[in-house]
């Protein structure tokens, strides 16, 4: 209506009048967004700004329009939100958009309780360290790290790509600190030969290389089947090549067997017991026994190895074998250890000759002895509890010939018959080694058979003979 009848430049005058008024006087639906697009802190408070609507143009008044909000925000979780106004006025329709973006900007944190670190070269080395989060949480499980020439670096990065990074100043030195080696158990250890072997375990630690148990080599183990003192070794050595050593004293026996107690003869019987052989003149005095047929005890030895084979013989012909001392050294009294150690390898020999182990013992010099004492302060006290525990029967005598102060047979033959005279259990000590005693046996058996005594080898049941113990 406007454009009717214009002309030339008056035309264009009226089109911007007529723009004009559309613009200032006819109204609309307006809505406006309060801010805009928005970046907030995970877990940050955010408050929405919303939005404004009315209905109405510049020259004319404003009518207010409701506006209704759609969308929310998560601030618990990062991500892009989108929030959107509506508002409606009559047949009009407004809308707008605004964008909220939940972020995590802030990096993880390592926490380790180190400043600095010496290692040894080439040590393998893995800091205990944690890492949390404020999004992700405890995110210790996932830090990398990374040791170079001169630092351990940690590293970790969250969910949201923020990486965290510590660095520890790394010196290196040799390794010159040897191993430790660990024994569990027992250092020094009684072992029953029916029970066998078990290993006690063992670890073993190096500064540098860590736990290194798995390297250590042990030797000197039981051999199975026989008694005896064995030293196990337990060896390692580090990769820088510096070692260490432990030992274990392992103490095989043969449990004995509880012997049956049979009544203990009434009647008056000698036990001759012979110390020290078999040797030279062993056999001379079986064939002698043998003439008699007198049983008696040998305490056998081994310093006269080539005569081991009078052991049988003599267990053959009935008489007990019984066990005095390898070696007969009395240095064997410096330690338990050292005792049985010589006491199995006695009983191993025995048992070679005889096909079994013998129960009875006699310690050297007797369990009263002293000069054990030179040794090992107790030590009787200890051993005669432990042969005894072991299921030995030891013996001492309760009458000596003194056959080791002489060689007359005829003072050998006053000591042994005046000792046995008014006993009912004469146990007489005597001595293979010694001619003399051998010469005077023929009469001690006959004087003792003339006095209304019989003969009898010891066993498990013969009634004890103990001396005091000294020591
Ligand atoms: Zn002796």
């Amino acid at each position: 209506m406007i454009v009717v009848g214009c002309i030339a430049g008056g035309c264009i005058l009226l089109a911007i009048l007529g723009f004009l008024l559309v613009k200032y006087i006819a109204p609309e639906l307006v809505l406006t967004l309060n801010g805009s697009d928005e970046y907030v802190e995970v877990f940050a408070d955010y408050t929405d700004k919303g939005a404004n609507a009315y209905y109405g143009a510049p020259m004319t008044p404003h009518i207010p329009v409701d506006v209704i909000k759609e969308g929310n925000v998560d601030t618990k979780h990062p991500g892009e939100y989108v929030i959107e106004y509506k508002s409606q006025y009559k047949k009009f329709t407004a809308s707008v958009r605004r964008k909220v973006v939940v972020v995590d900007t802030m990096a993880p944190v390592i926490t380790c309780d180190l400043s600095e670190l010496t290692l040894c070269y080439g040590q393998r080395y893995e800091a205990a360290c944690s890492a949390y989060d404020n999004y992700d949480g405890d995110i210790s499980g996932q830090i990398q790290q990374t040791l170079t020439d001169d630092a351990l670096i940690l590293s970790v990065t969250d969910s949201s790509g923020n990486e965290a990074k510590r660095v520890i100043p790394v010196k290196y030195k040799e390794d010159d600190e040897p191993p430790t080696i660990t024994l569990i158990g027992e250092k020094d250890f009684f072992v029953d030969l029916s029970e066998g072997y078990i290993e006690p375990g063992f670890q073993a630690k190096d500064n540098c290389d860590g736990d290194i148990t798995s390297k250590v080599k042990v030797t000197g183990l039981p051999v199975s089947g026989k008694t005896g003192v064995y030293t196990v070794t337990y060896t390692v050595s580090d990769a820088a090549g510096n070692q260490a050593e432990a030992v274990r004293t392992v103490m095989v026996f043969s449990k004995l067997p509880d012997s049956s107690r049979e009544e203990a003869p009434t009647a008056p019987t000698v036990y001759l017991t012979f110390d020290d052989g078999p040797c030279g003149y062993t056999a001379e005095l079986l064939d002698i026994l043998k003439e008699y047929n007198v049983k008696a005890t040998f305490f056998v030895t081994d310093q006269f190895s080539s005569y081991r084979h009078l052991i049988g013989r003599a267990h053959n012909e009935g008489h007990a074998i019984a066990i005095h001392t390898l070696t007969h050294d009395f240095s064997i009294y410096r330690s338990t250890a050292a005792y049985f150690e010589d006491l199995y390898a006695m009983q191993e020999i025995v048992k070679e000759q005889t096909g079994g182990y013998t129960d009875l013992v006699r310690f050297p010099g007797g369990s009263s002895n002293t000069v054990s004492a030179r040794y090992c302060e107790g030590i009787m006290t200890t051993l005669t509890r432990m042969v005894e525990e072991q299921g030995y029967h030891y013996f001492d005598w309760n009458v000596a010939s003194n056959d080791t102060g002489t060689t007359d047979p005829d003072v050998i033959y006053q000591n042994v018959t005046s000792g046995i005279a008014g006993k009912t259990h004469a146990v007489v000590l005597m001595h293979d080694l010694k001619p003399a005693s051998i010469a005077t046996i023929e009469r001690i058996i006959q004087y003792a058979r003339a006095n209304g005594y019989r003969f009898d080898s010891l066993c498990a049941t013969t009634p004890p003979v103990h001396h005091p113990v000294n020591n």
